[in-house]
């Protein structure tokens, strides 16, 4: 299970990202205790807890980088402190993976694993999502810090750059529009690689469906197959519990 959170009121430095009693920290610590054995990844990232809805602190219209970073660390402390088993941040900041990695050790979190996103386009898919979090800037977009959709050397560097600061997981985000990024990345790494199909992709699927065009099932199981057989070893999606229906599991 991977958690966002939505919290109650949000502010200019996204400070209820790691707030002890935040809607993550409170999620985590009640799953774990109900649920012991179910495997929790948090989302760490500020556009869901920034009132401009940008992954970071901003210094004028830029995100600051270093000031951004270590708000980041704090939150994925917080969520370790509150038992989270992976954290994943989302944010795409530099350096981050290095620096919650170091912050965690020192904590005696060594065990709580990181799962990055690595490759993480500017993308048109994301819209659902940003609606149902309220995460959309108020102003600009992410080109600053996500990457250009026509650009998959820069996928490579980055993913090898998580990968040398520790991170468990490279994650390419979105899926489907990114199928060859996903193949390149896994067959030059060899390394634990996710996929994230997003809200944009499920949705066309869900849409389309409800409007008699395709067959839901059918074309659930085919992206996600195109997906596993682009080389993801996992696969972030809103269909999971759909996907365990169709497998008789759910
Ligand atoms: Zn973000």
């Amino acid at each position: 299970m991977l958690l966002f959170g939505l919290p109650p009121t949000k502010d200019d430095d996204g400070t209820a990202a790691y707030d002890m009693r935040g809607p993550v920290q409170q999620a985590v610590a009640a799953l774990k205790a109900a649920l012991p054995d179910l495997l929790v990844i948090t989302d760490v990232c500020l556009c869901e807890y920034t009132s401009h809805g940008h992954c970071g602190v901003l210094d004028q219209a830029e995100i600051a980088n270093d000031l951004t970073v270590e708000r980041l660390v704090r939150t994925a402390v917080s969520h370790s402190v509150a038992g989270a088993d992976m954290v994943a941040p989302s944010d795409m900041m530099d350096g981050r993976v290095a620096a919650i990695r170091t912050a965690l050790d020192a904590r005696g979190f060594e065990r709580v694993a990181i799962m990055a996103y690595a490759a993480k386009y500017c993308s048109g898919f994301y819209g659902p999502f940003r609606e149902a979090v309220d995460s959309a800037p108020m102003f600009g977009d992410r080109r600053s810090h996500q990457m250009d959709p026509a650009n998959a050397d820069e996928a490579l560097r980055e993913v090898e750059l998580d990968i040398a600061e520790g991170a468990d997981i490279v994650m390419i985000k979105p899926a489907m529009p990114y199928l060859d990024v996903l193949w390149r990345v896994k067959s030059r790494f060899g390394y634990p690689t996710a996929a994230y199909q997003v809200s944009g992709e499920y949705s066309m699927i869900k849409a389309a469906a409800r409007n008699g065009w395709i067959d839901e099932e059918r074309a659930m199981l085919e992206s996600l197959t195109a997906i596993r057989r682009a080389g993801a070893d996992m696969i972030v999606t809103y269909f999971a519990r759909d996907f365990a229906r169709a497998l008789g599991k759910g």
